[in-house]
């Protein structure tokens, strides 16, 4: 099949649940894990007589995510009621910023082998999440949690320009880190707080039209976005190449064989019968408040991954991987205001921390290690006291735990290295006389040999013989004879 006569044109739509203490309208929690039905109030529920009130949290929180894109920030706002009946759906319509999106415009940077690409956003709209029905739980019916209603989201809507399922998943990607940097989102897909619905169509290169397109639903994490779009254009082509139209549907993954199925052929158009809710009045945000935002915002992962490059000196490689989150990106900083040996410290970061905090299965940003106590560390390794392996292996597991001295707790664990002539010269001579083989074929121009006896002194001395004046002290024994 020739798959090459075509291209992928994608558009998402991302809901990202704002970790406000409140609903978005009411004062009940905003939790998620609570006993069912737990965590409503009668505002929740729109109980005759009951008003709702805007959370400014919520809008506060769109807003840093407006200003994290690039995105025009609307001052005027304005609520208004999509009606449709569904049991989740207690009010018997959701509230949601239908013509008048809180923030227009805007992209994402995506790096597409190490090219920028600029994925434009849409528009970024705020509503209230629905209810949950529950189809498990109990034999025979349907059992509803309404804790989920009234759940403050932002809808991340990207424009169709998005041409592979890698730019999809690069994109998703970081609008989880971006959600979580500032703030607003746990990011988590697994529960939910952020979902993604991927709109998939084909079209002919060359072609400006769209295609008709099928929507993908219940895509519970990133790389099953990936597959959904893989496994829809192949699906799409073929259809196409047989001569067959394409449908516009809504499907659902299978991710127990990586498919997709329809669940319906869309509707036209839903007549959802919008309208100005009447009990939220519009209202004006104003441009002062949002330049006040804008000074709380933290600096956003690629000015800092700039940064790391330029103040730091930082290879492209270590700056992206330091930014991945910020807690990292910020503990770098702070380490690098105590030891200038940033490279060091970007390698302890990604190397023997990381992988020490992963097998302890601990998070990052509640690890004890201070970063002072980081670069007492890199000190140490750096002054030929302590060799790197001893230090990653036997000294950090003891001070992250206590943050003691670095270089006082080395010496009574006995770690320190023995850089002294005299010290390793004994070791030295005495790996010499004890594999007099190795020595001659060292001496008939076997120079590779260095590195086996350099092991040995480091096994006789327990690992406390300096390499470098090891080394040294070899090359001028064994040459002076
Ligand atoms: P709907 O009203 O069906 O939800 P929208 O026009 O609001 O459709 O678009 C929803 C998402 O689908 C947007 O991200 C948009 O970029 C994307 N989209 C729209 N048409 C197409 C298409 N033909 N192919 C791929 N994506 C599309
Ligand atoms: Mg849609």
């Amino acid at each position: 099949m020739d798959y090459s006569k075509y291209e992928t044109v994608i558009g998402l739509e991302v809901h990202a649940q704002l970790q406000t203490n409140s609903k978005l309208f009411s004062g009940d929690a905003n939790r998620f894990g609570g006993q069912p039905n737990t965590q409503i109030n009668p505002i929740t529920l729109a109980h005759p007589g009951t008003l709702p009130k805007i959370n400014k949290k919520a809008i506060e929180y769109a807003i840093k995510m407006g200003l994290a894109c690039h995105c025009t920030i609307e001052t005027l706002n304005c609520f208004a009621r999509k009606n449709y009946f569904y049991p989740d759906l207690p009010k018997g319509y959701q509230i949601s910023q239908h013509t008048t999106p809180i923030c227009i415009g805007g992209y994402v940077s995506v790096f597409i082998a190490g090219t920028e690409k600029k994925i434009h956003l849409n528009r970024i709209h705020i509503e209230e999440d629905a209810g949950k029905s529950i189809h498990d739980a109990v034999d025979g019916f349907t059992c509803i949690d309404y804790n989920r209603a009234g759940t403050p989201l932002i809808e991340i809507v990207t424009e169709p320009c998005i041409q592979s399922a890698e730019e999809a998943f690069q994109y998703l990607t970081e609008i989880r880190k971006l959600v979580r940097w500032i703030d607003i989102c746990d990011g988590n897909m697994e529960e939910g707080s952020l979902r993604c619905d991927a709109n998939i169509s084909i079209r002919l290169k060359g072609t400006t039209e769209l295609g008709t397109k099928v929507e993908v639903k219940n895509l519970n994490s990133i790389r099953n976005v990936k597959k959904a779009i893989e496994f829809e254009v192949e699906r799409m082509i073929r259809l196409v190449e047989k001569g067959e139209t394409i449908v516009q549907q809504t499907r659902s993954f299978d991710a127990a064989n990586d498919t997709t199925f329809a669940i319906r052929e869309k509707e036209e158009a839903n007549d959802y019968r919008y309208f100005p809710d009447p009990d939220l009045v519009p209202f004006f945000i104003n441009p002062s408040s949002i330049e006040a935002i804008r000074k709380t915002m933290p600096a956003l992962p690629n000015a800092l991954k700039e940064k790391l490059q330029q103040e730091y000196g930082l290879s492209d490689y270590d700056a992206h991987q330091l930014c991945e989150d910020k807690y990292t990106a910020a503990y770098f900083e702070a380490t690098a205001s105590y030891n200038r040996n940033f490279k060091a410290i970007a390698n302890w970061l990604l190397g023997p921390l990381k992988q020490y905090l992963n097998e302890q299965g601990q998070d990052f940003n509640q690890q004890p290690l201070l970063p002072i106590t980081l670069a007492g560390i890199i000190q140490l390794v750096d002054e030929g006291k302590i060799n790197f392996s001893t230090a990653a292996n036997k000294l950090l597991p003891v001070l992250i735990n206590t943050n003691a001295h670095p270089a006082a707790t080395a010496e009574s664990m006995n770690l320190i290295q023995v850089s002294d002539q005299n010290a390793v010269a004994d070791w030295v001579q005495h790996v010499i006389k004890s594999m007099p083989e190795k020595v001659t074929e060292y001496k008939k121009g076997k120079k590779g040999l260095i590195g086996l006896f350099v092991g040995e002194v480091k096994k006789l001395s327990k690992g406390k013989a300096d390499p470098k004046t090891t080394t040294t002290l070899l090359e001028k024994f064994l040459n002076e004879k």
